[in-house]
């Protein structure tokens, strides 16, 4: 059964195009090299068309697919499970940016080109494609899409979805649904194209999708300022809303400990206020302008005198240059890098209401504290969305893999316990995966989890795409 599926396989996309043989590494082992999987093969499709092919061949094999893009998510979705069962579709081959419409401000792009390349496309076309985040340079536009990535802009432009205009879908069934007209209305029935959007290759496979675009700023400038308190950090946040309005495209946190970790494993980094030894925490702001660099600045001086005068900020530097700002941002960016370096650590995607962040932080602290000797806890995110990366570090000098074994249970119970006492959600924007699919049993509403197994059901009722990842297992 299993030659002939690959035989099949190898007349829809091409030999060289079907790997199952040889180190399969890059799409076994998930980003965080956490999980390692078994794929029965690694297809490469060139076009939506080889897609739909080889996914009808799977379902009537009884072969199911795990879509794979650049194989950066952090929720171990997109390797394969240990049976050697599964096939894996990666969609890097479908790269091309298909059309740029100036008048329409929209772009439309193959699922399997890379951010990067999305973004940098829409710039020399003299527009910003806002979308952002660390892995970038390796992550899709469908997986993005298929994770509902966030990043460091949302607060001024939102998350994949509502960059998206529409997508172009292999259902389960290998059908292709044309979904791209880029339309800003459209209330013809439900949105489909919504309930694509972070469906984690569970619902249908992303070929395609139109983006929306936005005019270049005339001027981006960052600040770091050094604040008192997490209470300060959300008073500075109302007031950078009330100074730059829309000009305010980032707004991201720090915790002391997060950055020392940076100052400790890429020395070569400069970190603000670090060594005063009393700034908790640290606040990077970007100011996106319309008109002009010194209104720019203006606006960013004028917040931060006011931010200084009521105690909100200790310091403050404003980068003089973009070599200066892209060093800043890269200071934040290292933090998972570093982390990575002091070794295996539990993270955590959470979100909470901006206002209810700093008492959440307090507690949990308070509450990790006193229930695991030693915890160290690397505190960071995007405080503009409300969205923390609450992780936790083993105790110096411990061993981390066997911290891992005897705690991520229990340390990943009290923190998403805590989150729901304080009425957040327990993924902000990572999602769901196979990594945490048995929390979302425990976290989510009954009656929204009925609602999605029945969408499940309707649109992939063999549990041919991606089985096991965000509902988990399902009865067949
Ligand atoms: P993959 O990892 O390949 O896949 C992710 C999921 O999407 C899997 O379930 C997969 O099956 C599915 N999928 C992939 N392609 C398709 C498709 N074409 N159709 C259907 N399903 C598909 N995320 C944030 O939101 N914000 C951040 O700031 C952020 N920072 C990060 C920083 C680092 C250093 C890293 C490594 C990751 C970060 N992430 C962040 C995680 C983020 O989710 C992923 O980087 C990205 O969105 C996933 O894209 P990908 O192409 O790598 O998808």
């Amino acid at each position: 059964m299993k030659e002939a599926l690959i035989a099949q396989l190898r007349r829809i996309v091409g030999d060289a195009q079907v790997l199952d043989q040889g180190d399969l590494t890059a799409y076994e082992l998930d980003w965080r090299k956490r999980s390692r999987g078994k794929a029965l093969a690694v297809v490469r499709p060139a076009d939506a068309g080889q897609v739909a092919e080889v996914v009808k061949a799977c379902a009537a094999a009884g072969v199911s697919i795990v879509p794979q893009g650049g194989n950066t998510g952090l929720a171990v979705g997109s390797v394969p499970d240990e049976s050697g069962t599964q096939v894996v579709l990666n969609m890097a081959r479908m790269n091309a940016i298909r059309a740029i419409d100036p008048d329409n401000l929209t772009m439309t792009v193959e699922a399997g080109c890379v951010l990067q390349t999305l973004q940098e496309a829409a710039e020399q076309a003299g527009f910003l494609f806002p979308l952002s985040l660390a892995a970038e340079g390796s992550c899709t536009i469908g997986g993005n899409l298929a994770t509902n990535a966030g990043g460091t802009q949302v607060l001024r432009y939102g998350n994949a979805r509502e960059l998206c205009l529409g997508v172009e879908v292999v259902t389960a069934a290998g059908d292709i649904w044309e979904g791209t007209s880029g339309l800003r209305k459209d209330n013809t029935g439900y949105d489909l194209r919504d309930l694509l959007v972070g469906s984690e290759g569970t619902l249908g496979i992303i070929t395609a999708a139109t983006m929306k675009l936005y005019p270049l700023p005339a001027a981006q400038l960052t600040a770091w300022a050094a604040v008192p308190s997490l209470d300060h950090a959300v008073r500075l946040l109302g007031l950078a809303h009330r100074h730059l309005g829309a000009g305010l495209t980032g707004f991201e946190v720090m915790g002391r400990f997060a950055l020392g970790l940076v100052a400790r494993h890429f020395p070569q980094q400069r970190v603000p206020f670090l060594d005063d030894g009393g700034t908790p925490w640290c606040v990077l702001l970007e100011n996106s302008d319309s008109e002009s660099e010194s209104h720019a600045r203006e606006r960013f001086e004028a917040l931060l005198e006011q931010a200084v005068e009521q105690g909100c900020v200790t310091d403050a530097v404003v980068a003089e240059n973009l070599g200066q700002a892209k060093a800043l941002w890269h200071v934040r960016e290292s933090i998972p890098m570093a982390q990575a370096e002091e070794g295996l650590n539990i993270k955590h995607d959470i979100s909470v209401a901006v206002s209810r962040i700093p008492a959440f932080v307090a507690e949990t602290d308070a509450l990790l504290q006193r229930e695991i000797d030693g915890v160290r806890l690397v505190n960071f995110g995007h405080l503009g969305d409300g969205n923390l990366h609450y992780n936790v570090q083993a105790p110096e000098g411990g061993d981390a893999r066997r911290f891992l074994e005897e705690q991520e249970e229990r340390v990943n119970t009290l923190v998403y316990d805590q989150v729901e006492r304080f009425g957040g959600s327990f993924s902000a924007e990572h999602g769901i995966g196979s990594l945490k699919a048995h929390k979302l049993q425990k976290h989510k509403s009954p009656v929204a989890l009925g609602m999605m197994r029945a969408i499940k059901q309707a649109l992939d009722p063999r549990g041919t795409l991606n089985p096991g990842r965000v509902l988990g297992d399902l009865p067949r």
